[in-house]
Parts: C-alpha cells; sequence; structure tokens
C-alpha cells in the first residue's frame, strides 16, 4: 500500500457538494488501504477576495498582516474537509501550516518553504486517520504566518510528498492533465501522458499556471513522482518523468504564454561599460524582477535598452527608470504594458535546427510583429502586442502539429 500525497485546488473545493466529493474520493483511496495526506486550496475566489477585502481597509497592506488574513482561506477548507471525511466514517484531523510546521523563510506572499516537521503527520497516519494540510502557508523561525505566492498550495503538496517520501504526489485539479498549451484558450489542445521534469519547468516558469514553478523546482530537487489529474472525472492524467529520450521527443511539447509581462525602454544611454548594470541596479534594488533583456548594437557613443518585468511592476520601475534616465542623461524613456509572451517548448529542439526561424515564418504569416525574443536549449520566446496572444499561440500550436486529431465524421 502506498503513501499518496493529493493536492485539491480551489475549484475542486469550491462548493460543499466539491468538498464532499473530494471527501469520498479520498475515503476511497483509504478504504483501498492507502495512506493520505491531502492539501487543499482555498476554495476558489476565495484568495481574491479576501485580497480585495484587505485592500478595501488599507489600499497598501502591510504584507505581515495580509498573509494573516490570506492564510484563512485555507483554514476554512481543511476544516470543512475534514468535517466531510469524518461524517462519512473517515477519521480525519486537519492542519494549519503553522500547525504541521512548515518552515519558511520570512518573505511574506512569496515565502520559500525551508523544513516541514513530519512528526505529527506520521503519528496520525499510524493511527489510520487522512492528514488534510492547509496548502500555501507556512511559519517563520519568529512564528509569523506566511504565504507562498500565487498557487502555493502546489507547492506545498510537492514539499510534503518530498519530505514523508510519498509514493506519489498528485496534484487534482480542473483539467485532466497538463495539455500542449491551455485549453481554455486552444480547444484543439491536448492532454500529454508525459511530460519532461525540464520542460514542466519551462512551461510553468514561461506562463502555464497549471503548476507552480516552485512546485516543480521542488519535484526536480527530490525527484518526486509526481502526476496531474482531474477532481472531476477518472484518467491516468500527466506524469512528470525525470528521464528523457530524445530519440522519442517530439521537437515542441508545448506551448506557454503569459499575460503578466510589461516591457520598458530606455534610449539614447551612453554606451560604456557599468551602464546595464546601474540600470538593472536600481530596478532590482527596489525588488522588481527583470525577465528578458535587450541592449542595441551602439551608435554615436550611445545605445538602447529595453527590458520586461511583472505587470504588477511597471508603474514602479517606470519611476525608477525615469530617475535613471535623469542620472545618465538618457534621451527618453518608454514603456508598454499591452503586450504578451509567448514561447514554444521541447527538448526536442536540443537536437534541431530551425525551429526559431520556424516560429518566427508562422507568426509573420500572421502579421505578428515580434517586438523580444530570447531563446534557451529548450525554448523560444517572443514578445508580442498583447492582441494577438490568442491567434499567436493558435497558429503556433497547428503549425507544430499540436493540435488533437479532429473527430471523424460520420
Ligand atoms: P487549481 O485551482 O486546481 O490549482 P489552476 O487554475 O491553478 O487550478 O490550474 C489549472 C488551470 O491551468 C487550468 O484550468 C488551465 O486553464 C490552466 N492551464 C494553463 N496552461 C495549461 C496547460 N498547459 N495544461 C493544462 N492546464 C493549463
Ligand atoms: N489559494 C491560493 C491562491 O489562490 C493558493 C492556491 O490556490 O494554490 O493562489
Ligand atoms: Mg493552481
Amino acid at each position: 500500500m502506498a503513501l499518496l500525497v493529493q493536492k485539491y485546488g480551489g475549484t475542486s473545493v469550491g462548493s460543499p457538494e466539491r468538498i464532499h466529493a473530494v471527501a469520498e474520493k479520498t475515503a476511497r483511496a483509504r478504504r483501498q488501504g492507502h495512506d493520505l495526506v491531502v492539501v487543499v486550496s482555498a476554495m476558489s475566489g476565495e484568495t481574491d477576495r479576501l485580497l480585495e477585502l484587505a485592500r478595501t481597509v488599507n489600499p497598501d497592506p502591510p504584507a505581515r498582516e495580509l498573509d494573516v488574513l490570506l492564510a484563512t482561506g485555507e483554514q476554512q477548507t481543511i476544516a470543512l474537509l475534514a468535517m466531510a471525511l469524518e461524517k462519512i466514517g473517515c477519521p480525519a484531523r486537519s492542519y494549519t501550516g503553522q500547525q504541521v510546521h512548515i518552515l519558511t523563510d520570512s518573505a511574506y506572499g512569496k515565502a520559500r518553504i525551508v523544513k516541514i516537521d513530519e512528526t505529527r503527520i506520521r503519528e496520525d497516519l499510524d493511527q489510520g486517520r487522512v492528514v488534510v494540510v492547509a496548502g500555501f502557508q507556512g511559519v517563520d523561525e519568529a512564528g509569523n504566518i506566511t504565504t507562498l505566492g500565487r498557487g502555493g498550495s502546489d507547492t506545498t503538496g510537492v514539499a510534503l510528498a518530498a519530505a514523508l517520501k510519498a509514493d506519489e504526489c498528485q496534484i487534482f485539479t480542473d483539467v485532466d492533465g497538463v495539455y500542449t498549451t491551455d485549453p481554455r484558450v486552444v480547444p484543439q489542445a491536448r492532454r500529454l501522458d508525459r511530460i519532461t521534469f525540464e520542460e514542466m519547468l519551462e512551461m510553468a516558469s514561461l506562463g502555464s499556471k497549471v503548476l507552480q514553478i516552485r512546485s516543480v523546482e521542488f519535484a526536480g530537487k527530490y525527484k518526486v513522482p509526481l502526476r496531474v489529474r482531474s477532481s472531476f472525472e477518472e484518467g491516468p492524467g500527466t506524469l512528470i518523468t525525470y528521464e528523457e529520450n530524445e530519440m522519442e521527443a517530439p521537437l515542441i511539447s508545448g506551448i506557454a504564454f503569459n499575460r503578466d509581462e510589461a516591457k520598458l525602454t530606455i534610449r539614447g544611454v551612453p554606451d560604456r561599460p557599468g551602464i546595464a548594470a546601474q540600470i538593472l541596479g536600481d530596478v532590482g534594488k527596489a525588488n522588481v524582477n527583470v525577465d528578458m533583456i535587450v541592449q542595441n548594437v551602439g551608435a554615436d557613443g550611445t545605445t538602447d535598452f529595453t527590458f520586461t518585468v511583472h505587470r504588477a511592476d511597471y508603474k514602479k520601475a517606470l519611476e525608477i527608470l525615469k530617475a535613471v534616465a535623469t542620472q545618465l542623461k538618457a534621451k527618453e524613456v518608454t514603456g508598454d504594458d499591452k503586450i504578451v509572451k509567448i514561447s514554444v517548448v521541447g527538448v526536442g529542439m536540443r537536437s534541431h535546427a530551425g525551429i526559431a526561424s520556424q516560429m518566427f515564418k508562422v507568426l509573420a504569416d500572421e502579421g505578428i510583429n515580434i517586438q523580444m525574443i530570447s531563446t534557451s536549449e529548450i525554448k523560444i520566446s517572443v514578445v508580442v502586442e498583447e492582441k494577438y496572444l490568442e491567434l499567436g499561440v493558435r497558429a503556433l500550436h497547428t503549425a507544430f502539429g499540436l493540435d488533437k486529431a479532429a473527430p471523424q465524421a460520420t
């Protein structure tokens, strides 16, 4: 019999009926003899509601207090699920992150898990109980409640699976696996039976929100057997694998996109050593992460510098850049927060040339202008105007042969 960590996302516990359904599913696995640790998110919409609530009281809420508030979303669902399990005769106990002792650093709103104390969980499992743990939250050395960033319950699930050396970590969600791209945007998207860890890591970091990036990093570090499945229907889901067979690898496994991007340009800065460090240094000091960076070839002793940041940081970054521009006597600062990033991902790319030019041609044929490009061994990303997102993703999905076969006409 196996030790399973199951994680259920917001939609999967979004109503009392759904919570009952999760309880039934969990109890069934328990009756089959498996030991179960269940991680749950807040009910869908609840974290957003709490965020709104905080902002109505204080438009710029202190990060510590915001985490105290946000953590209550998951505290509701753990209690409700444990009640639902008890109702159907399945002994269960719920725990907050603090109670389990999921130790994190003190970076409120984006805390990292440092250590998990499994003693209490093991005791309950030995007593035959299902252990229900609140996702998305932990506690720092000083005893402050922390949260792990949006989508962070995935990371709680994988981290618990790593700590307990679980036989499998099952991420139950509202889709039945990892798809070639977001099935909400491309109805022709196909479920993948398996995806390599590296590809999953790229997909997650390039915007596919089916798994939080940190959960994938954790899974890779501890080689956690990880599967994404549907909480609504039976099925094999998608297995994340740690070995790759390049001979069999398709050229492109998936297409990711990210709407949370904004672009900034500083023109006419002196073309000399230390300038990039100075510009990005000031931006970094303000805790703004920079993603893609492009510097033009200098002419007349000056150069242009463009980079992207998270859209939420756009205004802040623009202010900083304007200040830097004055110091450096730059010509101008411009910005655009109506851009998106589209990426094609595949380990098969390593052994094939020409994917980039194929990608650019597909976009050109649709009349989509490429504003920035960045590549790595297994991905190519482009920045384009926001209005071209769906068109671009669909065209690439078709061109790289990812569409599922059309149903046979009868
Ligand atoms: P949960 O609340 O269960 O954590 P999320 O909304 O965080 O669920 O993640 C599931 C969603 O991720 C899906 O509904 C889907 O729209 C989106 N998604 C984005 N990219 C992909 C992909 N490549 N494969 C599957 N789902 C994806
Ligand atoms: N409830 C949190 C969120 O909405 C964490 C999660 O669902 O994984 O982001
Ligand atoms: Mg999620």
